[in-house]
């Protein structure tokens, strides 16, 4: 018979952005260690459907899973720290479950009830959270629910896994909250009333968690764990520091070393780990690459969202896989787009240059001719998605002479639309959802530089786009020096561009971050940082 899955539910309190995703995957991370199969689900009670048409400026990057969701960042933390896709399915939205409710309300699924949050939408809620943990067949399942406690938007969410506590009893769910201990100058004390409030305020909604992660810049005094421990009703040894580490992938060992995996073994009553049962190995072997600071190399992201670095994560994740990997210290400096343009000569400083992927007008001028600035001098050049499809642009442009060469998503009426909608998309009306996502089997030519970096003639990455590289100009930019060395779908679309003339100038329409993980970076951005290192 299949075990029952066992589950702990995150939650946060006092405001956003205390690391409520590291702190999950972390706690994951520990339970893999320890040989539990576990995974991670991300609740977001924002009303979108899902992270697709939210601003990455906003909400971070919208992470892309193998089967095609536009996902909260977190996911993309799971999915490194675990080194273990997930599917759609594990990032929750109320519009998921509100959508769910009102079409079996409209099939008549309901038989003449009246339809309210308790019980159809919490019932609803739970049985997305189970069926993860059934069909997975996992042991644990760790449950993450985004927002603020006290915000009303989550209060759905957090009544349903109050309800799956009292029906699957204490020993196995178990509920870990994380707070802050703001201390207002360098020695001052670390204050615990935000913590004490938001324990109140979860409380008052008949949750009593059960282990507290305490954010803090330094590691959390005793006495102030103590006074914690006493205003929430939670033991002193369950309440764990979280203090600033110099890389996230530190966090797992912190709270390990303060004994988190035996309390949450002995309280979600698990047989306690044996010593020397854990697998740490390979996971250490990561953490120390990750520490050791080599040679610099100084990487230019040319990008329209810059104002928040978490906008590209997996980017920047995958240069510092990279980095870590060939023993380099990757700095990136995240440039915007739009104040470049006409000054791209600052660029000649830096040991490589990415354009990331992008939507839109605004800043494209910029990136066009970042693009065309990094062929011209040589420095290695790495267009992700928008990317390439702005290189593209640029040889078009700059080398082969095209009047006005664009992508028709920047200007619909250019005579030489280089980048062109995708034939498949032009009825698409809504945009929510209809790009063309998820994984795509990739073929790559052989002799090439893509053939050499990936060893292998197939591929399969993953993609988030709506318009592709026009093959009216293929013979015209191969007759130039550059050639397509990627296509898909029975070539009916290019996948990848590189200049063979040039030190290391290539394109992707996919996007290879999504598949890089901490000790496995993706083969594009290990070559990447390779050439603009050497
Ligand atoms: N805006 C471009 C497209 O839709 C590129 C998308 C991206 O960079 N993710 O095709």
């Amino acid at each position: 018979m299949q075990q029952q899955t066992k589950y702990i539910f995150v939650t946060g309190g006092v405001m956003s952005g205390l690391g409520k995703g590291v702190t999950s995957s972390s706690i994951a991370k520990l339970l893999q260690i320890h040989n539990k199969r576990v995974s991670c689900v991300k609740i977001d009670p924002y009303l979108n459907y899902d992270a697709g048409t939210m601003n990455p400026v906003a909400h971070g990057e919208v992470f892309v899973t193998e089967d095609g969701g536009e996902c909260d960042m977190d996911i993309g933390n799971y999915e490194r720290f675990l080194n273990q896709n997930v599917t759609k399915s594990h990032n929750i939205t109320t519009a998921q479950v509100y959508s769910q409710v009102i079409e079996a309300e409209r099939r008549g699924e309901y038989l003449g009830a009246c339809v309210q949050i308790i019980p159809h939408v919490t019932d609803a809620i739970k049985g997305r959270i189970r069926k993860i943990g059934q069909e997975e067949n996992l042991e644990i399942l760790v449950v993450e629910c985004g927002g603020t406690v006290g915000d009303i938007e989550s209060l759905p969410f957090l009544e349903a896994l109050r309800q799956i506590r009292l029906e699957d009893g204490a020993e196995n769910v178990m509920f870990v909250h994380v707070t802050l201990a703001p201390s207002l100058d360098v020695v001052g004390e670390q204050k615990t009333k935000p913590t004490q409030h938001s324990v109140q305020e979860l409380r008052r909604i008949g949750i009593q968690p059960d282990m507290l992660m305490v954010r803090c810049t330094r590691p959390l005094e005793d006495s102030v764990r103590e006074k914690i421990s006493h205003f929430s009703n939670i033991t002193a040894r369950d309440v764990f520091s979280c203090h600033d580490v110099e890389s996230i992938l530190a966090v797992p060992k912190v709270i390990y070393d303060q004994g988190i995996v035996t309390e949450i073994f002995r309280k979600l009553s698990m047989e306690a780990p044996q010593e020397g049962g854990a697998n740490w190995k390979e996971w250490d072997l990561i953490v120390d690459s990750f520490r050791k600071n080599g040679e610099e190399v100084k990487i230019a992201m040319v990008g329209k969202y810059v104002k928040l670095p978490d906008s590209y994560v997996s980017v920047n994740q995958a240069l510092k896989h990279a980095g870590a990997k060939l023993g380099k210290n990757v700095k990136i400096d995240w440039i915007d787009a739009e104040e470049l343009n006409g000054n791209v000569d600052s660029l000649s400083s830096y040991d490589g240059i990415i354009v990331p992927g992008g939507f839109g007008e605004r800043g494209t001028e910029g990136m066009i001719k970042t693009a065309n600035f990094a062929r011209e001098r040589n420095i290695p050049y790495l267009g992700i998605c928008f990317g390439f499809q702005l290189a593209a642009v640029a040889f078009g442009r700059y080398v082969c002479g095209l009047e006005g060469a664009n992508s028709s998503e920047i200007d619909p009426s250019t005579q030489n639309p280089i980048i062109d909608l995708l034939p498949e998309q032009k009825d698409v009306k809504n945009k929510g959802g209809s790009l063309r996502l998820g994984s795509h089997e990739v073929n790559i030519v052989e002799n090439t530089m893509a053939s050499k970096l990936y060893k292998s003639s197939k591929i399969s990455r993953r993609h988030r786009h709506r318009y592709e590289f026009n093959q009216k100009y293929l013979e015209m930019f191969a007759l130039k020096g550059l050639v397509f060395t990627g296509h898909s779908d029975g070539k009916k679309r290019m996948e990848a561009l590189e200049i063979p003339s040039h030190k290391f100038y290539l394109g992707i329409q996919f996007h290879p971050e999504f598949s890089s993980r901490p000790g496995y970076p993706e083969e594009c951005f290990e070559a990447f940082v390779r050439a603009s290192s050497s």
